[in-house]
Protein backbone atom coordinates (compact mmCIF):
# COMPACT_ATOMS: atom_id res chain seq x y z
CA UNK A 1 0.00 0.00 0.00
CA UNK A 2 1.73 3.45 -0.93
CA UNK A 3 2.34 5.36 2.05
CA UNK A 4 1.24 9.15 2.02
CA UNK A 5 1.00 9.77 5.43
CA UNK A 6 2.37 13.16 6.63
CA UNK A 7 1.84 14.36 3.14
CA UNK A 8 0.04 17.43 1.76
CA UNK A 9 -1.82 17.10 -1.55
CA UNK A 10 -4.44 19.29 -3.26
CA UNK A 11 -5.67 18.06 -6.07
CA UNK A 12 -8.25 20.83 -8.58
CA UNK A 13 -11.74 20.53 -10.23
CA UNK A 14 -11.41 17.35 -7.29
CA UNK A 15 -15.64 17.32 -6.34
CA UNK A 16 -16.37 14.57 -9.13
CA UNK A 17 -15.09 12.27 -11.44
CA UNK A 18 -11.72 11.52 -11.70
CA UNK A 19 -10.38 14.39 -9.33
CA UNK A 20 -12.91 12.83 -6.96
CA UNK A 21 -11.57 9.28 -6.99
CA UNK A 22 -8.26 11.31 -6.77
CA UNK A 23 -8.82 12.91 -3.44
CA UNK A 24 -9.62 9.52 -2.27
CA UNK A 25 -7.55 7.79 -3.02
CA UNK A 26 -4.91 10.05 -1.53
CA UNK A 27 -6.41 9.80 1.83
CA UNK A 28 -7.18 6.72 1.48
CA UNK A 29 -2.66 6.64 1.17
CA UNK A 30 -3.09 8.80 4.25
CA UNK A 31 -2.21 12.63 2.96
CA UNK A 32 -3.86 15.29 4.65
CA UNK A 33 -5.97 16.26 1.00
CA UNK A 34 -7.87 19.63 -0.17
CA UNK A 35 -9.46 19.50 -2.76
CA UNK A 36 -11.19 22.64 -4.89
CA UNK A 37 -14.40 23.49 -6.90
CA UNK A 38 -15.76 26.02 -8.63
CA UNK A 39 -18.19 25.98 -6.61
CA UNK A 40 -17.68 25.95 -3.10
CA UNK A 41 -20.27 24.20 -1.12
CA UNK A 42 -20.19 21.27 -3.57
CA UNK A 43 -16.43 21.53 -2.82
CA UNK A 44 -17.25 21.51 0.78
CA UNK A 45 -20.02 19.10 0.72
CA UNK A 46 -17.74 16.96 -1.59
CA UNK A 47 -14.36 17.28 1.20
CA UNK A 48 -17.11 15.98 3.86
CA UNK A 49 -17.66 12.85 2.16
CA UNK A 50 -14.41 11.93 0.78
CA UNK A 51 -12.49 12.62 4.16
CA UNK A 52 -10.79 16.15 2.96
CA UNK A 53 -9.16 17.79 5.02
CA UNK A 54 -10.90 20.99 3.20
CA UNK A 55 -12.96 21.96 -0.30
CA UNK A 56 -12.24 25.16 -1.19
CA UNK A 57 -13.85 27.56 -4.23
CA UNK A 58 -11.37 28.02 -7.32
CA UNK A 59 -11.59 28.84 -11.11
CA UNK A 60 -8.25 27.35 -12.60
CA UNK A 61 -8.50 29.94 -15.04
CA UNK A 62 -7.84 32.91 -12.46
CA UNK A 63 -4.25 32.99 -12.25
CA UNK A 64 -4.07 34.89 -9.07
CA UNK A 65 -6.92 32.99 -7.26
CA UNK A 66 -4.80 29.89 -8.12
CA UNK A 67 -1.72 31.65 -6.48
CA UNK A 68 -3.39 32.88 -3.66
CA UNK A 69 -5.07 29.08 -2.64
CA UNK A 70 -2.01 27.39 -3.35
CA UNK A 71 -0.22 29.72 -1.19
CA UNK A 72 -2.34 29.51 1.31
CA UNK A 73 -2.78 25.49 1.53
CA UNK A 74 0.72 25.39 2.05
CA UNK A 75 1.13 27.93 4.76
CA UNK A 76 -1.67 26.56 6.77
CA UNK A 77 -0.33 23.11 6.25
CA UNK A 78 3.60 23.84 6.74
CA UNK A 79 4.11 22.22 3.29
CA UNK A 80 2.50 21.18 0.04
CA UNK A 81 3.96 18.09 -1.42
CA UNK A 82 1.66 16.99 -4.26
CA UNK A 83 -0.46 19.09 -6.57
CA UNK A 84 -2.76 17.33 -8.97
CA UNK A 85 -3.60 19.64 -12.12
CA UNK A 86 -7.07 17.73 -12.58
CA UNK A 87 -9.27 20.48 -13.14
CA UNK A 88 -10.71 20.39 -17.42
CA UNK A 89 -13.10 20.45 -19.91
CA UNK A 90 -14.22 19.05 -23.10
CA UNK A 91 -16.35 20.95 -25.70
CA UNK A 92 -16.35 18.61 -28.79
CA UNK A 93 -17.42 19.74 -32.38
CA UNK A 94 -16.77 19.00 -35.84
CA UNK A 95 -13.69 20.92 -37.41
CA UNK A 96 -16.38 23.45 -39.44
CA UNK A 97 -18.53 23.84 -35.93
CA UNK A 98 -15.99 24.62 -33.17
CA UNK A 99 -17.37 27.82 -31.50
CA UNK A 100 -14.85 30.66 -30.07
CA UNK A 101 -15.86 30.87 -27.09
CA UNK A 102 -15.27 27.30 -26.88
CA UNK A 103 -12.08 27.73 -27.82
CA UNK A 104 -11.35 30.17 -24.95
CA UNK A 105 -13.09 28.38 -22.29
CA UNK A 106 -11.17 25.17 -23.45
CA UNK A 107 -7.76 26.73 -23.46
CA UNK A 108 -8.29 29.02 -20.44
CA UNK A 109 -9.40 26.16 -18.52
CA UNK A 110 -7.24 23.20 -19.89
CA UNK A 111 -3.49 24.96 -20.74
CA UNK A 112 -4.03 28.05 -18.62
CA UNK A 113 -5.62 26.42 -16.30
CA UNK A 114 -3.04 23.87 -15.55
CA UNK A 115 0.00 25.96 -16.41
CA UNK A 116 -1.30 28.31 -13.52
CA UNK A 117 -1.68 25.13 -11.35
CA UNK A 118 1.55 23.87 -11.93
CA UNK A 119 3.50 27.58 -11.86
CA UNK A 120 1.77 27.89 -7.58
CA UNK A 121 2.62 24.72 -7.34
CA UNK A 122 6.38 24.93 -8.40
CA UNK A 123 6.46 28.40 -6.59
CA UNK A 124 5.36 26.56 -2.91
CA UNK A 125 7.10 23.11 -3.67
CA UNK A 126 10.14 25.60 -4.25
CA UNK A 127 11.12 26.10 -0.56
CA UNK A 128 11.68 22.38 0.54
CA UNK A 129 13.07 21.26 -2.77
CA UNK A 130 10.57 18.66 -2.77
CA UNK A 131 7.23 17.58 -4.52
CA UNK A 132 5.37 15.80 -7.03
CA UNK A 133 3.07 17.29 -9.99
CA UNK A 134 0.92 15.55 -11.81
CA UNK A 135 -1.35 16.74 -14.88
CA UNK A 136 -4.37 15.30 -16.76
CA UNK A 137 -3.65 15.08 -20.34
CA UNK A 138 -5.39 12.46 -22.58
CA UNK A 139 -5.05 9.65 -25.06
CA UNK A 140 -6.20 12.06 -27.52
CA UNK A 141 -3.44 14.30 -27.27
CA UNK A 142 -1.51 11.71 -28.37
CA UNK A 143 -3.58 10.50 -31.58
CA UNK A 144 -6.06 13.08 -32.33
CA UNK A 145 -9.83 12.93 -32.94
CA UNK A 146 -12.19 13.35 -35.30
CA UNK A 147 -14.65 15.75 -33.65
CA UNK A 148 -12.56 16.37 -30.87
CA UNK A 149 -9.55 18.81 -32.40
CA UNK A 150 -9.90 21.52 -29.63
CA UNK A 151 -9.94 19.18 -26.85
CA UNK A 152 -7.12 16.86 -28.12
CA UNK A 153 -4.79 20.17 -29.27
CA UNK A 154 -5.51 21.42 -25.41
CA UNK A 155 -4.21 18.09 -24.10
CA UNK A 156 -1.51 17.63 -26.63
CA UNK A 157 -0.47 21.09 -24.28
CA UNK A 158 -0.82 20.21 -21.50
CA UNK A 159 1.14 17.00 -21.93
CA UNK A 160 4.21 19.10 -22.71
CA UNK A 161 3.70 21.26 -19.92
CA UNK A 162 4.38 18.48 -17.64
CA UNK A 163 7.59 17.56 -19.78
CA UNK A 164 8.67 20.65 -19.81
CA UNK A 165 8.09 21.73 -16.40
CA UNK A 166 9.95 18.39 -15.48
CA UNK A 167 13.44 19.55 -16.96
CA UNK A 168 13.47 22.84 -15.52
CA UNK A 169 12.12 21.65 -11.62
CA UNK A 170 14.01 18.33 -11.61
CA UNK A 171 17.51 20.17 -10.21
CA UNK A 172 14.61 21.23 -7.22
CA UNK A 173 13.46 18.12 -6.50
CA UNK A 174 10.35 18.28 -8.05
CA UNK A 175 9.19 15.61 -10.34
CA UNK A 176 6.15 16.72 -12.63
CA UNK A 177 4.31 13.92 -14.74
CA UNK A 178 1.36 13.62 -17.11
CA UNK A 179 -1.71 10.69 -17.09
CA UNK A 180 -3.02 10.52 -20.47
CA UNK A 181 -6.71 8.04 -19.66
CA UNK A 182 -8.32 6.66 -22.68
CA UNK A 183 -12.12 6.95 -22.21
CA UNK A 184 -13.06 6.84 -18.49
CA UNK A 185 -17.08 6.83 -17.31
CA UNK A 186 -17.37 10.29 -15.95
CA UNK A 187 -19.84 12.95 -16.36
CA UNK A 188 -17.46 14.39 -19.20
CA UNK A 189 -18.15 11.05 -21.56
CA UNK A 190 -21.61 10.45 -20.14
CA UNK A 191 -22.47 12.04 -23.37
CA UNK A 192 -21.05 9.23 -25.58
CA UNK A 193 -23.30 7.31 -27.83
CA UNK A 194 -23.86 3.59 -27.18
CA UNK A 195 -22.23 2.95 -30.47
CA UNK A 196 -18.97 5.32 -29.49
CA UNK A 197 -19.12 3.36 -26.22
CA UNK A 198 -18.71 -0.34 -27.95
CA UNK A 199 -16.40 0.65 -30.29
CA UNK A 200 -14.06 2.13 -27.84
CA UNK A 201 -14.51 -1.27 -25.82
CA UNK A 202 -13.80 -3.09 -28.93
CA UNK A 203 -10.54 -1.72 -29.47
CA UNK A 204 -9.60 -1.66 -25.59
CA UNK A 205 -7.47 -4.75 -25.51
CA UNK A 206 -8.70 -4.88 -21.58
CA UNK A 207 -12.11 -4.84 -23.12
CA UNK A 208 -14.20 -1.76 -21.09
CA UNK A 209 -14.22 1.79 -20.58
CA UNK A 210 -11.66 2.86 -17.57
CA UNK A 211 -13.05 3.74 -14.44
CA UNK A 212 -11.69 7.05 -12.13
CA UNK A 213 -9.80 4.60 -9.62
CA UNK A 214 -7.94 3.12 -12.79
CA UNK A 215 -6.62 7.18 -13.02
CA UNK A 216 -6.62 7.30 -8.96
CA UNK A 217 -4.73 4.71 -8.34
CA UNK A 218 -1.69 5.28 -11.21
CA UNK A 219 -1.74 9.33 -10.10
CA UNK A 220 -1.30 7.71 -6.43
CA UNK A 221 1.99 5.61 -7.71
CA UNK A 222 3.07 8.82 -9.79
CA UNK A 223 3.41 11.24 -6.49
CA UNK A 224 4.49 8.83 -3.84
CA UNK A 225 7.46 7.85 -3.42
CA UNK A 226 7.09 4.25 -5.66
CA UNK A 227 7.75 6.51 -8.46
CA UNK A 228 10.89 8.55 -6.98
CA UNK A 229 12.96 8.49 -9.99
CA UNK A 230 10.08 9.03 -12.49
CA UNK A 231 10.14 12.46 -14.27
CA UNK A 232 8.99 14.03 -17.48
CA UNK A 233 6.98 10.79 -18.35
CA UNK A 234 2.84 10.75 -19.98
CA UNK A 235 1.35 7.57 -18.72
CA UNK A 236 -0.76 6.16 -20.39
CA UNK A 237 -4.29 4.83 -18.15
CA UNK A 238 -6.17 3.24 -21.34
CA UNK A 239 -6.71 -0.27 -21.20
CA UNK A 240 -4.38 -0.60 -23.98
CA UNK A 241 -6.59 1.38 -26.50
CA UNK A 242 -5.00 3.16 -29.49
CA UNK A 243 -7.18 5.07 -31.35
P1 LIG B 1 -15.57 15.81 -14.90
O1 LIG B 1 -16.28 16.73 -15.82
O2 LIG B 1 -16.34 14.79 -14.13
O3 LIG B 1 -14.69 16.64 -13.85
C1 LIG B 1 -13.98 17.78 -14.22
C2 LIG B 1 -13.82 18.65 -13.01
O4 LIG B 1 -13.14 19.85 -13.38
C3 LIG B 1 -15.18 19.07 -12.44
O5 LIG B 1 -15.13 18.99 -11.03
C4 LIG B 1 -15.30 20.51 -12.90
O6 LIG B 1 -16.10 21.31 -12.07
C5 LIG B 1 -13.84 20.96 -12.84
N1 LIG B 1 -13.60 22.17 -13.61
C6 LIG B 1 -13.90 22.44 -14.89
N2 LIG B 1 -13.55 23.70 -15.19
C7 LIG B 1 -12.98 24.23 -14.08
C8 LIG B 1 -12.42 25.49 -13.77
N3 LIG B 1 -12.35 26.48 -14.66
N4 LIG B 1 -11.94 25.68 -12.53
C9 LIG B 1 -11.99 24.70 -11.61
N5 LIG B 1 -12.52 23.49 -11.83
C10 LIG B 1 -13.02 23.27 -13.06
O7 LIG B 1 -14.46 15.11 -15.80
P2 LIG B 1 -13.40 13.95 -15.53
O8 LIG B 1 -13.64 12.93 -16.55
O9 LIG B 1 -13.32 13.59 -14.11
O10 LIG B 1 -12.07 14.73 -15.97
C11 LIG B 1 -11.02 15.10 -15.10
C12 LIG B 1 -9.81 15.43 -15.96
O11 LIG B 1 -9.43 14.26 -16.69
C13 LIG B 1 -10.07 16.51 -17.00
O12 LIG B 1 -8.93 17.32 -17.14
C14 LIG B 1 -10.31 15.71 -18.28
O13 LIG B 1 -10.03 16.44 -19.43
C15 LIG B 1 -9.33 14.57 -18.06
N6 LIG B 1 -9.63 13.38 -18.87
C16 LIG B 1 -10.81 12.72 -18.74
C17 LIG B 1 -11.06 11.61 -19.54
C18 LIG B 1 -12.34 10.82 -19.47
O14 LIG B 1 -12.54 9.93 -20.32
N7 LIG B 1 -13.24 11.08 -18.53
C19 LIG B 1 -10.09 11.16 -20.46
C20 LIG B 1 -8.89 11.86 -20.54
C21 LIG B 1 -8.66 12.97 -19.75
Amino acid sequence: MTDLAGRVALVTGGTRGIGLATVRALVEAGATVVLTGRDEARAKEAATAAGAAAGLALDVTDAKAVSTVVRGVAKEHGRLDVVVANAGIMDDALLGMIREDAVSATLDTNVAGTLHTVQAAARAMMRKKTGSIVVLASIVGEYGSAGQTLYAASKAAVANIALSAAKELGRSGIRVNAVAPGVIETDLTAGLSEEAVAENVKKTPLGRLGRPEDVAKAIRFLVSDEASFVTGQVLGIDGGLVL
